[in-house]
């Protein structure tokens, strides 16, 4: 049982990707006592997940190892991996949480050996690289991982394969007997970072994704290029791996369509013309094609649009395209719509096609009171007549990191002040 001392002048942070750590570290550091709830094994979020940072393009761990350093060195930060909020009762300035904690089976005493992944021989997919790959069931969640812990899958617990793996830890770091446990906590105000999830791009039909080997998602396109990733940093055709020379990406990908996602993520061009960029400086014979049906690039973000379209291997097409089919004897993809500046039909065909799907955002499933207020699209909106919890980051709408940051800074203080009021 977690032992958690809080108070309602205590700040409570659901989410532990950038914005939520942002907001949890802004508190803390003006004097306020945090607790940070993250459901995965790890702290991160998505960020973790990404391959490069535009604009600058940079790795995102440079950014993430910052925060937790400074997480680590602030004592008023308590914070919890595989937890979930499940209730909160009260109102603004004191709120009676219930905090379920997952098994992890593994304590603090794991090294990161990887004893017991070496002994493990049952595999399963692998969450980080979005099931592109397997993994060891026991597994570090990802090289940069933080807390830098392992963790067990629970499909291996009650078997051989989990006797094995704890017989293997020469550190007695395996607890098979760990059990779901819950902790009740106090708070003044909460924030909430529950960030995104990636579009199933499985619903749009005509995309083919699922069926098409070679079509893949925005998300996947980053794993894919990342060294720890399924390929070892190399952009290969799922299908065969054949490297990918010729690649399409596609924009709006379910986004802005009444049918799917009504309203625009504002990142995905450029995402897009991020992954064009790196396609293209690991492998200078590659090509993209980015099938836009308008390029959103706001502020300084313009100048990496202006610097991605002086590279005459990299083309922009404006068309939605309608269709997408496969050439079954070679994998390749046909893809099928109008130019709508030239008014000309389209039929190309790509190694590989990019679908930039949108971010949904993630909602609180835990049993609430009622200060929460969503919008049509299940972003969370501040309302000024129901203070006391707030939103962060692309909780609250889809947005880039610095802006997510911002606006954890922002959430940071609309906590405080709820403290404050009290
Ligand atoms: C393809 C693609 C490429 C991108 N590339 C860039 C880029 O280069 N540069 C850039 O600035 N931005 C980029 N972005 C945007 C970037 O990913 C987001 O801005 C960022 O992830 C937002 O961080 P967040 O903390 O708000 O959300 P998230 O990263 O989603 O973090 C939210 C966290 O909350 C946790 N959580 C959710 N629900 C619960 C719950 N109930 N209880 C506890 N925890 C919970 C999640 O597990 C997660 O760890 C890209 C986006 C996409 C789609």
């Amino acid at each position: 049982m977690a032992d958690v001392q809080t108070t309602n002048q205590s700040i409570l942070v659901v989410g532990g990707g950038m914005s939520g750590i942002t907001a949890a570290l802004e508190a803390a550091e003006a004097g306020y006592d945090v607790v940070l709830v993250e459901k995965r094994p790890y702290l991160g979020g998505r960020v973790a997940q990404l391959y490069e940072y535009f604009p600058k393009l940079c790795p995102p761990n440079c950014g993430l190892e910052i925060n937790f350093r400074r997480l680590k060195a602030n004592p008023r930060i308590r914070f919890f991996t595989m937890a979930e909020v499940s209730k909160i009762g009260g109102k603004e300035g004191d709120y009676d949480v219930t905090i379920t904690l997952k098994p992890r089976y593994v304590n603090e005493r794991c090294t990161c050996c990887g004893k017991c992944a070496e002994v493990c021989e049952t595999e399963i997919d692998n969450p980080f690289n979005y099931g592109m790959d397997k993994m060891k069931a026991a597994y570090l969640p990802h090289d940069f991982a933080f807390p830098m812990r392992y963790v067990l899958d629970p499909s291996i617990v009650k078997t051989e394969q989990g006797q094995k793996c704890k017989e293997a830890c020469t550190y007695d770091a395996i607890d098979l007997d760990m059990q779901e446990s819950r902790f009740d906590l106090k708070a003044g105000a909460i924030v909430w970072a529950g960030g995104w999830d990636p579009y199933d791009a499985s619903k749009i039909e005509y995309y083919g994704f699922g069926s098409y080997k070679n079509v893949i998602t925005n998300v996947m396109m980053e794993r894919l290029a990342s060294l720890e990733g399924p390929t070892a940093g190399r952009i290969l055709r799922p299908s065969d791996g054949k490297p990918a020379k010729n690649v399409a990406f596609i924009q709006c990908a379910g986004s802005r369509d009444e049918n799917h996602l009504a309203y625009c993520s504002g990142i995905c061009c450029l995402a897009s013309m991020k992954q064009a960029s790196y396609l293209r400086e690991k492998d200078p014979e590659s090509a993209a094609t980015i099938f836009f049906i308008d390029i959103r690039a706001l502020d300084r973000l313009e100048d990496f649009y202006t610097r991605v379209k002086q590279d005459e291997k990299v083309s922009f097409v404006k068309s939605k395209i309608a269709m997408i089919t496969e050439d079954e004897g070679t994998g390749d993809l046909l893809l099928e719509g109008e130019n709508t500046q030239t008014g000309e039909q389209i039929r190309m065909r790509f190694d590989l096609v990019v679908l930039a799907t949108g971010m949904v955002p993630n909602r609180m499933s835990a049993d609430v009171t009622g200060d929460i207020s969503w919008n049509e699209y299940g972003f969370f909106t501040c309302d000024p007549g129901k203070p006391g919890i707030y939103g962060a980051g692309c909780a609250r709408r889809p947005t880039d990191v610095a802006s997510c940051v911002q606006d954890a800074t922002a959430s940071a203080l609309k906590a405080i002040q709820s403290i404050a009021r009290r």
